[in-house]
């Protein structure tokens, strides 16, 4: 169409969005340097795959595909519901976290209230909270890249309807812990909702000082979890809220009607009855972060310690870590960058399988020695 100012049409908050700029993929990799082995630590997806035990049950669910998904996922809500002690009416189902984070900002604001969360966390909640026109109050983390709780609750004013708090958090790897959780929630008050995205909850859980939030019964916390970091379920977009029947009902009723797909609530059933597959997931993590702590300390990297799947480094400063990330590719090593989460000077590596820690500490001695580090 000729001369048209099509950019009129759009609403500023949709303009001043950047459209999502993924990892590169493994097979662009090879095209663009083909490197001798390909070891994508970019997105903290599972390097063990998935459980075995999912892919019949997706097959078996193919023969439905015909049909429209149960818009409810009643299975999967019900074992979901035994297995973190609540009841159904509690859980909603999504495309994964990030569409019921979507969820939430569309069901629970009026025009003039605000969110507040951290500067440094998850990219999807600042996304959708603009897409909503949702004014988002970024509060700094504190020097070790931790929420601050305190300075949060500070932050909290009459128009605040929500509190977005990933714990433990993505890009950083840290998290609050119970006394600094049990803390704020006395000085949050009862009309604002408190969400908490556990995406990682699987690998944090046994860790002494981290909150469980669903073992608080608050009547204004949300628990967000998904199947796509230790399920390894990323490909197939779902994941679950747990909360007060109060507020479930109402994101309910704004759900995309039927998602999750027929074979993502099959996968998720299957996924969640292997245990032993997440057990092997969570030692594999836990053995790759001591490797990698060791490695960063003989190299006097600067790091920050991570009860999650990613452990995130700290370099010079944004010339560095676009550097280090680029001479990282072209061997192979697809790490993330997370200047769009709002630290553009660190880069996070999902925590692989001992091979593709090898692989990663062979790479970094290589491109080190460029001087490209220090
Ligand atoms: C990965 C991640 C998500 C997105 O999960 P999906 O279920 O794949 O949408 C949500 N929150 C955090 C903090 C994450 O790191």
């Amino acid at each position: 169409m000729a001369n048209m100012d099509d950019r009129s049409l759009v609403p500023h908050n949709i303009r001043d969005l950047s459209p999502y700029v993924a990892g590169k993929t493994i097979a662009e990799v090879e095209a663009e340097y083909d490197p001798p082995q390909i070891s994508k630590l970019a997105s903290n997806e599972n390097r063990l795959g998935c459980s075995s035990h999912v892919q019949a049950q997706v097959i078996k669910a193919m023969q439905e595909i015909q049909d429209y998904p149960d818009p409810v996922s009643r299975q999967l809500r019900e074992v979901l519901a035994e297995q973190n002690n609540v009841s159904p009416e509690n859980i909603i189902v999504g495309a994964g976290s990030e569409s019921l984070i979507a969820n939430l900002c569309r069901t629970f604001f009026l025009n003039n209230e605000e969110a507040i969360t951290a500067n440094a966390t998850f990219v999807g909640f600042f996304v959708q909270a603009n897409i909503r026109g949702i004014s988002l109050k970024k509060v700094p983390v504190t020097n070790d890249y931790r929420y601050d709780l305190d300075a949060i609750a500070e932050a909290i004013s009459e128009r605040t309807k929500m509190v977005y708090i990933a714990n433990p958090n993505n890009p950083t790897g840290t998290y609050v812990t119970k006394s600094e959780f049990e803390r704020f929630m006395r000085k949050v008050p009862k009309d604002a909702i408190v969400v908490m995205d556990e995406a990682y909850f699987e690998f944090a859980r046994d860790v002494s000082d981290y909150p469980h939030s669903l073992d608080y019964e608050f009547d204004n916390v949300i628990t967000l979890r998904t199947f796509s970091k230790a399920y390894g379920l990323a490909g197939f977009r779902i994941g679950y809220g747990i909360g007060p029947e109060h507020l479930v009902s109402e994101m309910s009723k704004t759900k995309l009607t039927f998602e999750p797909t027929t074979p993502a609530q099959a996968a998720a059933l299957a996924a969640l009855g292997d245990t032993a597959f997440l057990k092997k997931s969570r030692d594999v993590v836990i053995e790759g972060k001591k490797r990698l702590y060791k490695f960063f300390e003989k190299h006097n990297v600067d790091y920050v310690p991570s009860i999650s799947n990613s452990v995130m480094m700290v370099l010079a400063d944004e010339e560095q870590a676009v550097a280090f990330t680029q001479a990282m590719l072209e061997e192979g090593v697809i790490l993330r960058r997370i200047n769009a989460f709002g630290l553009p000077s660190c880069v996070r590596i999902t925590i692989g399988r001992e091979h593709e820690m090898k692989h990663f500490e062979r790479s970094f001695e290589k491109v080190a020695d460029t001087r490209i580090l220090r």
